[in-house]
């Protein structure tokens, strides 16, 4: 039996007055155990949580162990500016859980980076590894910046201290960190070098994401978009069709949109509309990503794209299609857009973007949502293969990456359609009652210390 969550953390007024903490007349008193987490974001994440660990019937034991992060570092540190000016600017890294392995999870340099919105992403890539088989717990880290205001050598002063500041919590057998938004192979480099240099050896095991001269992958940036699209592929099948002639609208054409769009459309789908962040671009007739990538390539505006029609960024969420691939930012279906989409496929290449109570709305209209922990677990399957390549000093090409990157995906899509067959329930909730199944399972077995 499911409870209903039908709350939109987007929505809903949050009056608490502290992290953590109320002053009820009798001083400052603790009265919310895991507060310091909160927001929007771990709202989902939690919600999510606990209506799978309802309807698994998770035991209390287990549901104390993994509804709160297990620990998190918060580190305010001073950047030397180029003009000779000192910043102090806010990092963090957390931890979700230490059960299955070390941690593992990305960095991200973004102005609105917190403790609530790392411990969300955290606990998602505990589900996500658990989901893949992963020998691994969620983590996420960052710092709260915009990049855009720092010169190169002001972004490697970031990177370097902030990976100083996080010694004591990450290594290679600890927590493997890797990029994440505003942060790439450049910063990847950056913080393997200082770790190693603090260590006093080279540890190509502490990041992954990094340029394939440091032990690093081709394969790893475009594997997101393509895990998502062997889900989908997987999906589909399981109904005796294919992407061939499938009309689809993505949101979002950065590392994960755009491979989506392209690798779709390689297979016979129809691309009807690309949107990012300035606006979006419509073609009911289909577009030619190649000649939109080209466009952004040549340092074009997609919005100012000479073909089709212009919409709005949110517009692509509504749009007639077969499937949505929502591959922007968190939160942008919700309960004021859901009953709007007209896909019958939702395939998340972001992280949280379907809200719980967007989510209710779409399970209600039979709408199939392909979830985040399945849909985009491609890039953190790829760094596993880059970890396991760093530690048993192999090197992997491309084509064979590419090949396990798929077996992987088509099993654990599998494995999560059965078990929604089953239970007769969405594949969110299949999906989180496999990664919950191994996660608690785990963590009952290896026990309480002391
Ligand atoms: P990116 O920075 O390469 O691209 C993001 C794209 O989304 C850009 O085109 C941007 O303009 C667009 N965008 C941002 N906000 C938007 C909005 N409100 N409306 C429309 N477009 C918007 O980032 P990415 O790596 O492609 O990541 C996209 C999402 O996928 C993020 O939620 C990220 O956490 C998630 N994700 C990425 C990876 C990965 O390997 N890159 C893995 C798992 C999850």
């Amino acid at each position: 039996m499911l409870v209903s969550l039908a709350v939109d953390v987007t929505e809903r007024d949050d009056k608490r007055e502290g992290p953590g903490f109320a002053a009820p007349g009798l001083g400052r008193e603790l009265v919310d155990a895991g507060g310091e987490w909160r927001s929007e974001l771990h709202a989902v994440a939690r919600a999510q949580f606990e209506r799978a660990a309802e309807a698994n019937g998770l035991s209390e034991e287990a549901r104390t162990r993994l509804t709160e992060p297990r620990r998190a570092l918060v580190t305010n540190f001073p950047v030397r500016r180029d003009d000779g000016s000192v910043v102090s600017l806010t990092g963090y890294r957390v931890q979700h859980t230490l059960t299955m392995g070390p941690t593992k999870g990305g960095i991200r340099f973004a102005p609105d980076v917190s403790l609530g919105e790392c411990a969300a992403l955290a606990m998602w890539m505990t589900w996500k590894c658990a989901l893949m088989g992963l020998p691994y717990g969620g983590a996420k880290g960052g710092v709260r910046c915009s990049p855009a205001d720092f010169s190169d050598a002001e972004l490697e002063a970031i990177t370097r201290r902030y990976a100083a500041e996080l010694i004591p919590v990450i290594g290679p057998r600890h927590d493997v960190p890797a990029p994440d938004m505003g942060t790439g192979e450049r910063e990847m480099a950056w913080f393997m070098d200082t770790y190693s240099q603090q260590i006093g050896h080279s540890v190509p095991e502490i990041v992954t994401g990094k340029p394939t001269s440091l032990g690093g992958t081709d394969a790893r940036e475009p594997a997101t978009g393509l895990g998502l699209v062997y889900s989908v592929e997987a999906v589909l099948e399981r109904r005796g069709r294919g992407l061939d002639g499938m009309c689809v609208s993505v949101q979002g054409f950065g590392k994960v949109g755009a491979v989506a769009a392209l690798e779709m459309a390689r297979r016979g789908a129809r691309i009807v509309a690309v949107a990012d962040i300035d606006g979006a671009v419509h073609d009911p007739h289909g577009l030619d990503v190649n000649a939109l990538l080209d466009w952004r390539r040549s340092g074009n505006e997609l919005a100012a794209y000479p073909e089709g029609d212009r919409l709005g960024p949110a517009e692509v969420l509504t749009l007639p299609c077969d499937v949505l691939v929502p591959a922007a930012a968190a939160r942008q279906l919700t309960a004021s857009n859901a009953d709007a989409v007209k896909a019958r496929i939702v395939a998340e290449g972001a992280n949280g973007p379907t809200t719980p109570a967007a989510d209710e709305i779409l399970e209600d209209a039979g709408v199939t949502v392909v979830p985040d922990i399945l849909a985009n677990a491609g890039g953190v399957t790829v760094s596993y293969f880059e970890w396991m390549q760093g530690h048993q000093g192999q090197n992997w090409d491309a084509a064979e990456m590419d090949s396990r990157l798929r077996r992987q995906i088509r099993s654990a899509t599998a494995r999560v359609l059965d078990e929604a067959e089953r239970s007769a329930g969405s594949l969110r909730d299949a999906a989180m009652s496999v990664a919950l199944g191994r996660v608690s399972n785990a963590a009952l077995n290896r026990g309480v210390y002391p």
